[in-house]
Order: C-alpha cells, then sequence, then structure tokens
C-alpha cells in the first residue's frame, strides 16, 4: 500500500499522512463540495475519516503516489 505523501513545491518540504487512529497510511480523492469546487482530500480507507489536503507556503501541497 502506498502511502500519500504531500509535497510543497514551492518550499520542498513533505508530509506523510497517516491516520492517527489506525495506523493506516491515508488515501488521496478529490470530492466536491457544496459550491461546485473540488478539492483533494485524504481519507483514511479503514474509518472512512477525511481531512482536507495539507497546506504550505498559501497554497495545497502536491500529491505524489
Ligand atoms: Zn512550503
Ligand atoms: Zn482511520
Amino acid at each position: 500500500m502506498n502511502t500519500v505523501t504531500y509535497t510543497c513545491e514551492k518550499c520542498g518540504m513533505s508530509v506523510k499522512s497517516q491516520c492517527a487512529k489506525c495506523d493506516t497510511p491515508l488515501k488521496n480523492k478529490s470530492i466536491t463540495i457544496d459550491n461546485g469546487d473540488q478539492v483533494q482530500v485524504s481519507y483514511c480507507p479503514d474509518c472512512d475519516g477525511m481531512i482536507k489536503s495539507p497546506m504550505c507556503c498559501g497554497d495545497d501541497m502536491s500529491c505524489e503516489i
């Protein structure tokens, strides 16, 4: 299973995301929110928990799988 690693294109910082509850590496997907915008989120396949992608330098961090 791949761990989602987010990388900031501006400063190069990277973050690994993992569910604190299950210790499961989070997966990445896009969802459509109420106003019709698409946002990248990380979700846990075990508990269905979901967080918005982390931000750095004022932008969403991009994700490499
Ligand atoms: Zn940054
Ligand atoms: Zn979880």
